[in-house]
């Protein structure tokens, strides 16, 4: 006689879209399909079998078991559950079933579970992208789990600060254990947090709602909805609710950005607040975007006239004190320098600096002749002005246009100034594919290196060479390529625009422009060269 199977289906949200071609595959070659009326008839349409076995909610363990006895007899048998059937579905029933009859994969039937999009995912999709960070399930069924229990999840997860997707969150006897949900979360969470309801989800009568925690109980509520609450860096946006990915932002003039690079993000200094590797612990100072394990046992009446008054009013508490905070820390970077040409500080400005960038900030010289400062602040205008104030020159960080002048020999060669603060004022900071250094050099020495820029600006006999696109580091670097020589000043600022709107226009993300001209061969009409000559290296001596 043929061995029997039991496949263990997930089917996903509901739709034809959104099920595994596993799970279809599983359903057609099955001889017997069990599971729940709503659910069977969601997938009557997929399957040939010749006996569908529909059986109420609560007949749970029997369909286990009907699958189980048709297994044995030789059967192949799908046991259906929504979303995925390891997720309060059907696999774990099957194998009890299976396990009470002393079952072992060795000897016994096959058994497959096929893995299904489970409710957090497709609800999750359709609301924008709230799950993203460490998150749970809780079901609020107490049918088989003590209401203690949940209650105890509830309050760990509102504490840790889980992003929480509430699974049976309610039903028509079932109807209280969202409320209290919602007061223990309100407890650690703000009345505002991002709440998104989901109603049969990829089905028919699909309804999605955003809400806070302090409101969502004044919308419809049921069976199929699966409740998605944020965590406490969670927000709204043109009706989408994201979760960040990372605790921390950095942002840069006019601008946020995505901070860390790849190569960057694993490095202790980028991300201070990991575990120490040989102690631990985290890193002290770093309190600040943890969450607060403090909870205040009981609430002072002061706070709960103040919950309650929210409540009624929907206007969040103002004092967020027993709240999580563990909000994200914004880091505001900005790089400064006393001028395209100009290379001497002030007191005041070095006084001005120390002020603002205070204890928590940072100021890192860089090669570019520019001081790089990180600064955690929620107002960064403010720290512009400041700056500017004392007559710095604020630049963004990034790929950005980058301008250094040479000195001009302390203005003694001072004629082509003029044109790189021009070049400076019409191009500087200009965002691009990759960052791209401008050396400017008022005469023929060029010895602030104009030449090993990705453009260098060379002034000479009253007029301007120029060259592109050098290799500034690595051990393949190289100078860059002449291309004009004596050019009529008048003409400098719309020639290096246009070079730069070209490859603005072209360049691959992240090509840096000697890349780019080594690929396109031509920037305007000047024709790429390669700058590489090729010399032989000596094997190193070994020694004897
Ligand atoms: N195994 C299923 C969960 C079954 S418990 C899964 O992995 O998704 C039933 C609960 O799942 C419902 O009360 C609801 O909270 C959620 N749910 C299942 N399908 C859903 C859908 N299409 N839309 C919204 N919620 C759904």
């Amino acid at each position: 006689m043929q061995k029997g199977k039991i496949f263990v289906v997930g089917f996903g949200p509901g739709d034809y879209e959104h099920i595994t071609k596993r799970a279809v595959d599983a359903l057609k070659q099955s001889d017997f399909i069990i599971g729940y009326k709503t659910y069977v008839e969601l997938i009557e349409h997929l399957v040939t079998a010749k006996s569908i076995v529909s059986t109420g909610m609560t007949e749970e363990v029997s369909r286990a078991q009907e699958a189980v006895r048709q297994a044995e007899a030789g059967n192949i048998v799908s046991v259906i559950s929504s979303g995925d059937a390891g997720v309060y579905g059907m696999a774990g029933l099957v194998y009890e079933v299976l396990i009470e009859l002393g079952w072992t994969e060795k000897d016994g039937i096959a058994v497959e579970v096929v893995p299904g999009i489970s409710a957090i995912n497709s609800c999750a999709s359709l609301l924008g992208a709230p799950v993203m960070h460490d998150s749970c399930t809780i079901s609020l069924s107490d049918h088989l789990t003590p209401w203690k229990i949940i209650e105890k999840r509830i309050e760990a997860a509102a504490m840790a600060d889980f992003v929480i997707a509430f699974y049976n969150p309610k039903s028509g006897r079932r109807t209280r254990q969202i409320v209290e949900a919602q007061r223990i979360l309100l407890e650690y969470r703000s009345p505002a947090t991002p709440v998104g309801l989901v109603k049969s989800a990829y089905r028919e009568r699909q309804e999605i709602v955003m809400t806070t925690l302090a409101e969502m109980l004044n919308h419809d509520i049921g069976m199929l909805t699966t409740v998605v609450v944020g965590n406490s860096s969670t927000f709204f946006y043109d009706n989408k609710m994201i979760t960040p990915r990372g605790y921390q932002r950095k942002y840069t003039l006019g601008e946020e950005k995505q901070p860390l690079r790849p190569h960057q993000r694993l490095k202790k200094e980028a991300e201070p607040w990991a575990m120490d590797q040989e102690t631990g612990e985290a890193a002290s100072g770093y309190e600040q975007i943890s969450v607060q394990k403090i909870k205040k046992p009981k609430k002072s009446s002061l706070e709960m006239a103040s919950l309650a008054l929210s409540l009624v009013t929907k206007k969040p508490i103002t004092s967020s004190k027993t709240y999580i905070q563990q909000s994200i820390e914004s880091i505001f970077e900005v790089a400064v320098s006393p001028g395209v040409a100009n290379k001497f500080f002030t007191s005041e400005q070095m006084r001005t600096l120390a002020d603002i960038v205070g204890e928590n900030g940072t100021m890192e010289y860089t090669p570019e002749h520019q001081i790089h400062l990180k600064i955690p602040t929620d107002d960064p205008q403010a720290i512009v002005d400041a700056l500017r104030q004392v007559e710095f020159l604020v630049a963004p960080i990034g790929d950005v246009v980058n301008i250094k002048a040479c000195d001009f020999c302390y203005g003694e060669k001072a004629e082509s100034i003029p044109y790189a603060e021009q070049l400076q004022e019409q191009l500087g900071g200009l965002n691009l594919p990759k960052q791209l250094h401008i050396g400017f050099n008022g005469c023929g020495m060029a010895c602030y290196r104009a030449v090993f820029d990705d453009i260098g600006i060379v002034y000479r006999k009253s007029k301007f060479d120029i060259f592109l696109g050098a290799k500034p580091v690595g051990r393949t670097a190289h100078a860059a390529q002449p291309v004009v020589e004596g050019l009529e000043p008048e003409q400098l600022v719309s020639l290096i625009t246009e070079i730069i709107n070209e490859y603005k226009a072209n360049a691959h993300p992240n090509e840096r422009l000697f890349k780019y001209f080594k690929r396109v061969k031509k920037i305007l009409n000047f024709d790429y060269q390669d700058m590489m000559t090729k010399i032989k290296v000596e094997p190193a001596p070994c020694g004897d």
